[in-house]
């Protein structure tokens, strides 16, 4: 099991909630958890369904930018992002608290971008490329597709989910 706080590879992990996002952690990093409580109607992963329904719009957004633009290329952050940031801070032998004081962060706020429950904005994307020397952003190239609305209209929730576990 891999604990969702620092990486490391452990016996057994633990459900808990960290500012409100729930992650399995190790024993010596359930002391930053508070205890999970499932919800009663649990469908099993609420937060990301929020998460998907928010990267969604972003593609709609960028469909519609499209027909704007058309011709241009639009720079979105990439889709395992979360993984390429928690891979780039192990290899730097930094745990989730030493790189959050290296750049100012507050942890919380790492923890759910490494578990991908939340986008960084620019600002801090470019804050993560610099300090752990990745890339986390990717050029979409528009095309000269004027009349992206069909297309958008095919990428459906179901789909997408099914897109996000292979
Ligand atoms: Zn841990």
């Amino acid at each position: 099991m891999i604990c969702e706080m620092c990486g490391k590879d452990v016996p057994s992990t633990r459900a808990m909630m960290v500012e409100g996002t729930k992650l399995n952690l190790c024993p010596s990093c359930m002391k930053f958890g508070d205890e999970y409580k499932a919800p009663r109607d649990d469908t099993g992963a609420p937060t990301s369904n929020a998460v998907i329904q928010q990267r969604l719009e972003r593609r709609e957004r960028r469909m519609q930018t499209k027909d704007i633009y058309a011709g241009t290329a639009s720079v979105e952050i990439v889709d395992n992002y979360g993984e390429i940031i928690r891979k780039a801070r192990m290899k730097k032998g930094m745990d989730m608290d030493e790189f959050a004081k290296s750049i100012s962060e507050k942890k919380g706020t790492l923890v759910k971008i490494e578990s991908q429950n939340l986008i960084p904005d620019d600002k801090l994307v470019a804050k993560l490329e610099k300090a752990l020397n990745i890339k986390l952003k990717e050029t979409v190239q528009s095309g000269g597709q004027v009349s992206g609305g069909a297309k958008s209209q095919t990428m459906t929730l179901g789909n997408f989910i099914k897109v996000e576990k292979e």
